[in-house]
């Protein structure tokens, strides 16, 4: 194992694509190849995040443990994501409740928190270096004025599953992301976030301390999950354990493609500006990470005083650099305020979804194990499914059984992305048409409340000049056409019709 300096170079970039994170990551080992047939408890497929959590929580349960990464640890989506840790899933709490009822989505959000309490933890264990974490929450903002709505799922996340979160008024989300695009949004009190290729080197650390060994550019090319003794064949050497965890996420390809056809892979794209310095208080002051979607829209955080930006996605990889031209036409409409800011990095990562839009966890068959398709949601999740894993593996717990719901179905090829891609087109066309009503109707309540001072003004000149029959006939109309708005009209006028039956 080599050592290497705090400083990325060329190759890192080359890894860890052309990152932020990987320009500003924390001194690293590279691990050699395996190259001679090892027997052992657990062999562990993929070095992300699940995988190394898996491999780290059975360590430190005493069973020897094998990791096998195809590439490099955390290369990435564990290494290349936006590093927002926070409660829930991918998949929405209603959703979840309608496919396994309420009972059953209470327990599933409990363990995804306690996954979110993990990587806090983690981190504060272990003193990892880098890993930056920064509190302030979570903000999902609302692009259309839907005050209702807003209050309503903030009050049900509180009642249903003790959900830290307050809605804060349009007032309050301008007051802090200074965008006129923003109106109501939900406040996740307790999320954070944090510099995610230096948590996941970290906790590749932390696991070999445990005694987890781990061996990079190892593909797992075959296994033979039959039988008491599992072996798993690398290009030099191969493996014998009682048991195998598949944590592969959409790079597992040809070695079991009948599961790699149950993920979608999901490719987003993320970029880095310069430091933008006083000028991004202009913008933002808020220190936690904003979401203004669900899916389809954008997601970001500062990290100092660059901005972070991600979002837009493609069913296969495509060039960081067209999509960063896109993300900075994201920027620019959301903060016109930035101008078109300079990015310094811009890079992708792919993602597995399952059909469900909830994480693989369980057994699939006698000791052979998936930690997989976590989506955009996977840092809190890799860390709870790590542990249920090595849990059920080293004690025989059975709490994974709550996902069993959540079966691995054929995600429809390459039929599947195209519903996806078509999905994901869907929703950000609804949501971005959405927005702009939300602007238009903005923009007219202002045109109606200056052609309403004008009208006042106008009758009020008129009054003035002794119309006293317009009062008598006027405030029927002007009212009747806008029964439900107090406007200024109609307040004038009932103003001249107490001042005519007092005086
Ligand atoms: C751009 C982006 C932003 C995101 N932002 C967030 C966020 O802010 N918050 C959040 O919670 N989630 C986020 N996510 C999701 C999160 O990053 C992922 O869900 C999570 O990292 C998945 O971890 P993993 O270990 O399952 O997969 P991966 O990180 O993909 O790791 C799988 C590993 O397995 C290895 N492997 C596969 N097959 C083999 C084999 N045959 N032999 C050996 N090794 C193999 C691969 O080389 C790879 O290193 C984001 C994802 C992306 C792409």
């Amino acid at each position: 194992m080599s050592d290497k300096s705090v400083t990325a170079d060329a190759g890192d970039f080359a890894v860890y694509g052309s990152s932020y994170f990987a320009a500003s990551m924390a001194a690293h080992a590279e691990r050699p190849a395996l190259n001679l047939d090892l027997d052992v408890d657990v062999c562990v497929i993929g070095g992300g995040l699940a995988g190394l959590t898996t491999a780290r929580e059975i360590a430190r349960r005493g069973w020897s443990v094998v990791l096998l990464e195809g590439r490099r640890v955390a290369w990435n989506a564990s290494g290349r994501n936006t590093g927002f840790v926070l409660p829930g899933y991918g998949q929405t709490p209603q959703a979840i409740i309608a496919r396994v009822g309420l009972e059953r989505a209470k327990i599933l959000w409990s363990l995804a928190l306690a996954g979110f309490g993990y990587v806090r933890d983690t981190i504060a264990e272990t003193g990892m270096p880098g890993a930056e974490l920064t509190e302030g929450g979570w903000l999902m903002v609302s692009k259309a004025d839907r005050a209702d709505d807003v209050r309503e799922e903030a009050r049900f996340l509180r009642t249903t599953f003790g959900a830290d979160v307050a809605m804060w008024p349009t007032l309050k989300v301008r007051a802090h992301l200074k965008t006129p695009s923003y109106f109501q949004a939900i406040h996740f009190r307790e999320a954070f976030h944090i510099h995610p290729l230096n948590y996941a080197l970290g906790l590749a650390k932390s696991a070999e301390e445990a005694g987890v060994r781990i061996f990079e550019q190892t593909p797992a090319l075959s296994i033979d999950p039959v039988g008491v003794r599992k072996r798993v064949v690398t290009p030099k050497a191969r493996v014998r354990s009682a048991h195998v965890v598949l944590a592969g996420n959409v790079h597992l390809g040809d070695l079991l493609p009948g599961i790699s056809r149950t993920l979608v892979p999901v490719t987003t794209y993320v970029a880095a500006t310069a430091p933008l310095g006083e000028k991004i208080g202009e913008a933002i002051a808020f220190a936690g990470s904003v979401s203004d979607t669900n899916w389809a829209d954008n997601h970001y955080r500062l990290a100092g005083d660059r901005l972070i930006w991600s979002g837009r996605m493609t069913v296969h990889e495509s060039s960081p650099a067209r999509y960063a031209k896109r993300l900075q036409r994201d920027i620019a409409r959301v903060f016109p305020q930035l101008g078109e800011v300079e990015f310094e990095y811009a890079w992708r990562g792919t993602l597995g979804n399952a059909v469900h839009r909830m994480p693989q966890i369980g057994e699939i068959q006698p000791g052979l194990w998936i930690a997989s398709g976590f989506g955009g949601h996977g840092l809190n999740t890799t860390a709870m499914a790590g542990n249920l894993i090595a849990r059920a593996i080293v004690e025989d717990s059975k709490t994974w059984r709550h996902f069993e719901p959540f079966e691995m179905v054929w995600a429809g090829g390459s039929l599947g992305r195209a519903v996806a891609k078509i999905g994901y087109l869907t929703v950000a066309t609804r949501e971005r048409v959405t927005a702009r009503l939300a602007q238009r109707q903005v923009r007219l309540r202002k045109q109606k409340s200056v052609v309403d001072e004008r009208q006042a003004e106008k009758l009020w000149g008129r009054l003035q000049n002794g119309g006293d029959a317009e009062v008598a006939a006027a405030p029927v109309d002007a009212e009747a056409e806008q029964p439900a708005q107090d406007n200024t009209v109609s307040k004038l006028l009932r103003k001249m019709r107490r001042k005519k039956s007092t005086g």
